[in-house]
């Protein structure tokens, strides 16, 4: 059997760090669904002594099964001069009570006299006792060595003097860090090899190291080349400054190229669709030449790169797209992504075969609506309703007459307000409806559902969790299209909607409407036992 490496994603708290990266609690719990179900090891769900979100998160996902990955709590060693028992700190990760929890204590010198302003041996101490102290209230504790490389090219002999004593206090994991993530790949490599001559040799060691010398892929590979197996890293490399370890290059790279055992080899073809997710949620646009998971990553322009790529793929491709989830691209006469679609399809429990009329009628309509802006990776519930809908399975649960808004702004304190008519066709009866909200789409569902319940009442079950607007083509402004993602849930079940249009209304519409047939139908099925 081959080496297994072990993922520990940390995309919910060091990827947040990152600019202009944000998740409410419900995106927070889909990631760590969707991270879980592609084989992912260790979830760090976040730091419940420095956020009180955090510490819902883990309340929430207590009880919650998870196949593969484990969750863990991220928090720092005591203070200095208090018991680990009387340490907020460390309270906040007992209380947080998932099987693992991963401390950071300091390494380099500098930090422990400057930044902690404490002795270099009460910092010692303090690694020490947490470690000892969380390893009776979890599984697991793995210890973040920050500031790791940096604290050993200034005084290697104390750096290891603290690594030493988490390993001697029995943490089951060592993790080497590049913080400042200043590190080349010879100097990783030359001081693995020291530290492993100073610690035992069944330790298990893990890395973590940041981007900003566009090294943290290339650092994270050459210490798995050096015997680590616990790698951390983020999906897409969110993080702080220029980012964490890029998850996603990273286990193509250790399972494609090193040959190693890492996440289901399976799973991998998910990678694409995983890396879209995260980037849906985050509300960040996909990196079109994203290695391994790009739109460009095979995609092809030149005439004889084209002629031979598509005689022998090997001539211009370093993998086959499809081991990742992703596909070819012939730029000059786009080839259908037919295969994909029957991928997915399969995937949401439609079977297609490759040669029906069915399968050409679901592309056609996905390519036409894609070619509008509409993007489905985070709304799995428009992508599965647009298919029932080719298929003509999906009977329209109500009709539209016509709605309008209207925004009011009054000369008082307050501000503007929203208000909804309504009028929809329900079963052969016409519905007619008004509802305020503190915003047009807000006033809309409000109106919406005020029409539905009467004669859906499963609908009172279902709540808006979040909303997020994109413009397409920013260089026109105002004048762009927008695109919608609507998440809800009904506390069995999250699912994402989306909606295009020249008018954010129209677009939220679309996205509302998409939820709330989504609700119905997979009641209806359910309800019948499919
Ligand atoms: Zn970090």
């Amino acid at each position: 059997m081959s080496r297994e490496i072990k993922v520990y994603d940390t995309t919910l708290r060091d990827g947040t760090q990152g600019e202009g990266v944000s998740f409410s609690m419900e995106d927070k719990v889909r990631i760590a669904q969707r991270l879980d179900a592609l084989g992912i090891h260790y979830i760090e769900g976040g730091w419940p002594g420095s956020n009180p979100k955090d510490l819902r998160f883990f309340k929430r996902v207590q009880g919650a099964v998870f196949k593969t990955a484990r969750i863990s709590a991220f928090g720092s060693t005591r203070r200095p001069g208090v018991r680990p028992q009387e340490d907020s700190n460390l309270q906040a990760l007992v209380e947080a009570g998932p099987p693992v929890v991963t401390i950071f204590g300091k390494s380099w010198d500098l930090h422990v006299t400057h930044a902690l302003g404490t002795t270099l041996d009460e910092n010692v101490a303090m690694i020490g006792d947490s470690v000892a102290y969380l390893l009776k209230h979890f599984e697991e504790v793995i210890y973040d060595a920050e500031h790791f490389f940096d604290g050993f090219k200034k005084n290697r002999e104390y750096a290891l003097k603290t690594l030493r004593a988490a390993e001697a206090a029995g943490a089951h994991c060592l993790v080497l860090c590049d913080t400042n993530g200043g590190g080349l790949p010879h100097e990783i490599v030359e001081i693995i090899r020291e530290v492993k001559k100073h610690v035992k040799a069944e330790t298990p060691l893990g890395i973590h190291v940041h981007n900003d010398t566009e090294c943290a892929v290339a650092n994270t590979v050459a210490a798995v080349s050096e015997g680590i197996n616990h790698i951390q890293g983020t999906i897409n490399g969110y993080g702080e400054r220029c980012g964490n370890a890029n998850l996603v290059s990273i286990i193509p790279n250790v399972m494609l190229k090193m040959r190693l055992d890492c996440i289901p080899s399976a799973s991998l073809r998910e990678l694409r669709d995983v890396s879209r997710f995260v980037s849906e949620l985050a509300n960040r646009k996909p990196w079109t030449s994203q290695p391994y998971v790009g739109d460009s990553a095979f995609a092809h322009k030149g005439g004889m790169h084209v002629s031979a790529v598509l005689k022998h793929p090997d001539t211009y491709e370093h993998i086959s797209p499809e081991a990742v989830g992703n596909h070819r691209r012939v730029l000059v006469s786009e080839l259908s992504g037919k295969s994909n679609v029957l991928w997915k399809a399969r995937e949401y429990g439609i079977d297609l075969d490759q040669a029906t009329p069915d399968s050409r009628r679901i592309l056609d309509r996905l390519k036409a609506l894609e070619d509008e802006g509409f993007q489905f990776e985070g709304a799995e519930a428009s992508f599965e309703l647009l298919m029932e809908r080719a298929l003509g399975r999906l009977r329209p649960y109500f009709e539209l007459d016509a709605y309008r808004v209207i925004i009011e702004e009054q000369n008082t304190s307050g501000g503007p307000v929203s208000e909804a008519t309504v009028r929809v066709r329900v079963k052969g009866i016409l519905e007619h409806t008004a509802a305020v909200g503190n915003g047009p789409v807000n006033a809309l569902d409000h109106a919406l559902r005020k029409a539905l319940e009467e004669f859906y009442p499963n609908l009172k079950t279902m709540q808006l969790l979040d909303y997020k607007v994109r413009i397409l083509d920013e260089s026109k402004g105002t004048g762009a299209k927008t695109r919608v993602l609507i998440t809800s849930g009904d506390g069995e079940e999250t699912w994402g909607t989306v909606g295009v249009a020249d008018n954010i209304i129209e677009a939220s519409w679309q996205a509302l409407v998409d939820s709330i047939e989504y609700k119905l139908r997979r009641d209806e099925r359910r309800s019948a036992g499919r």
